[in-house]
């Protein structure tokens, strides 16, 4: 038996590579718009866009062609140096997010430490609490990424096993209730950390209102917002930005972002907000070689551009109607709940209706590419480029698994 080449990709991966994921198992060779086609010559609409990270669409001719310019002139300075890039960036960043100030960082993981750091020391600082007292409070369910210092507020147990010791300083209270949060707040308390949408936890929605009280209880209390929009941020629920959906209120001190800030070519991150929280950062507080190189700085101030000259929200939120409607007319006994917001949504199954995988296996069959989370939840989170053909491409496939 020869194998195919499918297996030949995957046995070399799995030979080689650390097993700290589980893909499906189709290789990918290569993508345009809200598509991607892999190596036997099958094509498949992406309904996962990387967790969010190729909102754009893949290769994104304007953001490809910024990558290739820049490319040509200069791709790392390091910030020993100044770069022609970067304040051009960084300025249609605070402008489109209503911010003052921005730190660019790579990973998204790094910016929500970045964010953490910045907090703790505006606590010290500003609100001159004991040192090493600070506390900052978090989310159960909730997803901001890897390193020991995140995982360690994790309450995935899977996230946190065998990576102790952890870091100390972090509360967790249920996501949605208030009355948890105002009880959590002490005096040593410097900031509240939130997700406005929990992806990871199955597209998880706050009642309404729950982030602009959150946000209202915490500036009483002299505490600092940090949302970590890396997922629900740059369009995905409809609005710019998730919190958006609670109104001006609900604006945070602190907005971390990620994945789409790039459009899924090249990895760039930033923490943006307010200069007297931000502002605390002098030089050699922290840093990062890549942060804000003029390489990324050019792909992430082009992948901006292509999300308001292409008005990619006004999409999300115009096909996110479609969705919920399409997705709303499904009878099935295996569904639990169906929670949509924009172009996201989780489709929970019953736990008698088996893991969400095989029905992840059973879409791919279809021709569409998504993503279990948790065990029992479909998320859905195609690119805001796709088309009401593409939509109804996806709905057809979804009705068929779920018969
Ligand atoms: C993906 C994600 C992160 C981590 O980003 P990385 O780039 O993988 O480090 C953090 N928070 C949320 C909400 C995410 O979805």
């Amino acid at each position: 038996m020869t194998k195919s080449k499918t297996e030949t990709f995957i046995d070399e991966a799995e030979r080689y590579g650390a097993h700290n994921y589980h893909p499906l198992p189709i290789v990918i060779e290569s993508g345009e718009g809200a598509w991607v086609t892999d190596v036997e010559g099958r094509r498949y609409l992406d309904c996962l866009s990387a967790y969010s990270a190729v909102n754009q669409g893949h290769r994104h001719p304007k953001i490809v062609a910024a990558l290739k310019a820049q490319a040509d002139r200069i791709t790392l300075t390091s910030r020993a140096f100044h770069n022609d890039r970067m304040g051009g960036f960084l300025a249609d960043l605070c402008r489109i997010a209503g911010a003052e100030m921005a730190l660019p960082m790579n990973s998204g993981a790094e910016a929500v430490e970045t964010a953490l750091k910045a907090a703790r020391k505006w606590g010290y600082e500003k609100r001159g609490i004991p040192p090493d007292e600070a506390e900052i409070v978090t989310v159960a369910e909730n997803f901001h990424g890897r390193t020991i210092s995140i995982v360690s507020f994790s309450t995935e147990d899977q996230y946190r096993r065998g990576f102790g010791p952890f870091t100390p300083g972090f509360r967790t209270v249920p996501f949605g209730d208030l009355a948890a949060l105002r009880a959590a707040i002490g005096p040593r308390t410097v900031a509240f950390l939130a997700e406005p949408i929990q992806g990871e936890a199955g597209v998880m929605i706050p009642p309404a209102g729950y982030l602009a009280e959150a946000a209202a209880l915490c500036r009483a209390a002299g505490v600092v917002t940090i949302w970590d929009e890396i997922q629900s941020g740059l369009g995905r629920t409809g609005k710019l930005f998730a919190y958006e959906h609670d109104g001006e209120g609900a604006k945070p001190d602190l907005l971390v972002l990620g994945k789409a800030l790039s459009g899924g070519v090249y990895p760039v991150s930033a923490v943006v907000g307010r200069a007297e929280v931000l502002g605390v950062f002098r030089p050699g507080d922290h840093g990062s070689t890549y942060g804000g190189n003029p390489l990324a700085s050019a792909v992430a101030q082009a992948a901006l551009g292509v999300l308001v000259d292409e008005d990619l929200v006004g999409n999300s939120a115009r096909l996110g109607r479609k969705l919920a409607e399409g997705l709303g007319a499904i009878s099935s006994s295996l569904v639990k709940e169906i929670r949509v917001r924009g172009l996201w949504a989780g489709i929970e199954l019953h736990e008698s209706a088996g893991p969400a995988r095989a029905y992840c296996l059973k879409l791919v069959e279809r021709g569409v590419l998504a993503k279990d989370t948790r065990a029992q939840v479909i998320r859905l989170a195609p690119p805001l480029v796709i088309g009401e053909n593409e939509l109804e491409f996806l709905l057809t496939a979804v009705r068929a698994v779920l018969a």
